[in-house]
Order: structure tokens, then sequence, then C-alpha cells
């Protein structure tokens, strides 16, 4: 039987709605504004089109959204003042640098100079840290929706064995800590894990998250399990036409086996910009001292 598609468009739009339903509340009974700042620095295609779709999305839900664009060659000490500016800015309770950095910038740099309280990308350290210990934190937002999809499938994720492969600090180890949080039991994999396939094999939740098109094979997936795809990689078209987007999963393979899988496109990249809406509305209201949005 073919697996059941976890879609990222219908998910995503009703997560966006329940954000701005709730802005709108916070907006009428408290007069806040939550406000998001992106920055981009240099002119890379593709981060363009990712800040353009969170500025109409940030609009969309009811937020003010500030974009400051930087040139390619700005010096490391403007772009943090920029950053100090805005950590000091009530009308900001998100910033959002928007990564990959030109060459010459130290992203590290810029990441720690963020606010933590403002850090709706959650990589600040001390978000990860506090992820880590089990404290309220600022998470990243692509793990964020990887765990929203996985429960569309699973109420609760419990007991299950789940597997993570891939180990950056901006989705792996994130969704690591909050499959833990969810009482899942997590392996972590990564280019040095010996055998994959067999690890794979063991996992009733399977998360890819390696940047390598079509990687996990249809075999590797224990038959009913639900598998969510993170890879975004542009392959050629075989026809010469425009590039096309596939996962890290082999999508045809892997349906015919999984009992649920998300697609690419149509996946967690959707999931991605509509958690940071969450992200700042969940800032928002910690600075303002208000309760945690449901
Ligand atoms: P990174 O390159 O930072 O990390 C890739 C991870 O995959 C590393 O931990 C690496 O291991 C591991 N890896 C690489 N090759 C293999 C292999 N052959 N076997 C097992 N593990 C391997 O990537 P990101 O985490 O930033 O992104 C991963 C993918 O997710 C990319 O396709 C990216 O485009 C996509 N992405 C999608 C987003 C979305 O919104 N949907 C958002 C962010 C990313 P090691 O640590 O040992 O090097």
């Amino acid at each position: 039987m073919t697996a059941h598609i976890i879609d990222g468009k219908i998910i995503s739009a009703a997560l966006r709605a329940k954000v701005a339903d709730e802005v709108a509340r916070v907006v009428r009974d408290h007069g806040i504004t939550p406000g998001l700042a992106v920055v981009l620095v240099g002119s890379d295609p593709a981060s363009e089109v990712y800040v353009r779709s969170k500025h109409k999305q940030t609009q969309e839900a009811g937020m003010a959204s500030f974009e400051h664009r930087l040139p390619a060659d700005v010096p490391q000490d403007d772009l943090l003042a920029l950053i100090a500016k805005l950590n000091a800015d009530p009308a900001v309770h998100g910033i959002l640098v928007q990564l990959p950095l030109p060459k010459g910038l130290d992203s590290s740099a810029v990441i720690d100079a963020i606010d933590p309280a403002k850090d709706v990308d959650g990589l600040n350290p001390v978000n990860a840290g506090r992820l880590a210990s089990g404290l309220f934190a600022l998470t990243p937002c692509t793990p964020l929706g990887c765990i929203i999809m996985a429960k569309q499938v699973h109420a609760s994720l419990e007991g299950m064995n789940a597997i993570v492969i891939g180990r950056s600090n901006l989705v792996g180890k994130p969704l690591v800590q909050l499959l833990l949080n969810e009482n899942a039991t997590v392996t972590i994999a990564h280019s040095r894990s010996r055998d994959l396939p067999a690890l794979c094999r063991q996992a009733d939740l399977v998360f890819a998250a390696v940047g390598k098109p079509e990687m996990v094979k249809g075999d590797w997936i224990k038959p009913g399990a639900t598998v969510i795809d993170v890879g975004i990689n542009r392959t050629p078209s075989p026809d010469g036409g425009k590039d096309k987007l596939v996962g890290d999963v082999a999508f045809a393979e892997a349906k015919e086996i999984a009992g649920a899988i998300t697609p690419v496109p149509g996946g967690v990249g959707l999931m991605t910009v509509a958690c940071l809406l969450v992200n700042t509305l969940r800032a928002a209201s910690a600075i303002h001292g208000l309760p945690k949005p449901g």
C-alpha cells in the first residue's frame, strides 16, 4: 500500500492561521504587535527567495516585518552594530540573520551577538544549551516543523525508535533534543556511522537531514515507518529544463514501503517559515511576560 503523504501545504497553512489568531489576540488584549527583523547580507538568489517569503508570511500573520539589506562586503563591525541596534529596539521581538553569510563574515560571532531572547532561529548557544537542559528555549524552526509533522501521524512519539540522519546545529542536533523531550528513543547518525541502512531499518521514525539527493533508499525503510525528509537538493532535470528539487530520501521507492512520508517540495520546507512565525510570537510573549502561546 502506498504511504500517506504528509502534506506540508495543509499543515503549514493551519499553523499560520493559528499564529495569526494568537497575534490578533495579543494585539487586541495587550497592544503588542510581535515584530520580526530579517537581515540579508549580499544577494544570494536562494536567500532572496527565502527572505521575500518570510516578509510576506510575517505580514500576513499580522506581525511587523522589518527588512535590513546590507552589501556583501559590509564590514563585520557594521553588521554587529546593526544586531546591537535590533537587540535594543522594543518593536523587534525576533532577529533572523539569513545564512549562509558571504565569505569574510564570521557567522558564529554574529549568532553570538543576537540577544538569546530574540534569537528566533534558535542558533545562539544559550538557546541550544537551554534546549539540551530541558529549559524554555527558542528552538530552530526546521526541527520544530519536523516534530509537528511527525505528530500529525502519531499523537504521541513516546517510546518510538527514531533515527535522525545528520547532526548539524541547525537541524540534526536540535531535532534529537526535541525527540528526547517527546520521550522517543533516538539514534543519531552521521557521515561516520557504520551500516546506516541497517540502523535505519530499525526505526519507526526516520528523519533525513543530510543534503545528499535521494540517499535514503526504499529498502532502508522499515515497513510502515514514518519518514520525514528535510533535504532540499537541486538536481539537473533529465530533459535539460529547470533544476528539480529532490529530498534526501528516494521518494518514489520509499513511499511504497513507508506508512507515511513527507514530499519534497511541499513538505518540511513549508513548515520552516511557519515555525519562524511561531517562534516570533513565542519570543514576543516571553519578552512581555505573557503566557506561552498554545
Ligand atoms: P549540513 O551539511 O550542515 O549537515 C549534514 C549532515 O549530514 C552532517 O551531520 C553530516 O555528517 C551528515 N552526512 C553527510 N553525508 C552523510 C552520509 N553519507 N551518511 C550519513 N550522514 C551524512 O546540512 P544541514 O543540516 O544544514 O541540512 C541538511 C539538509 O536539509 C540539506 O539538504 C539542506 O538543504 C536541508 N535543509 C532544509 C531546510 C528546510 O527548511 N526544509 C532547512 C535547513 C536545511 P558529519 O557531521 O559527519 O559531517
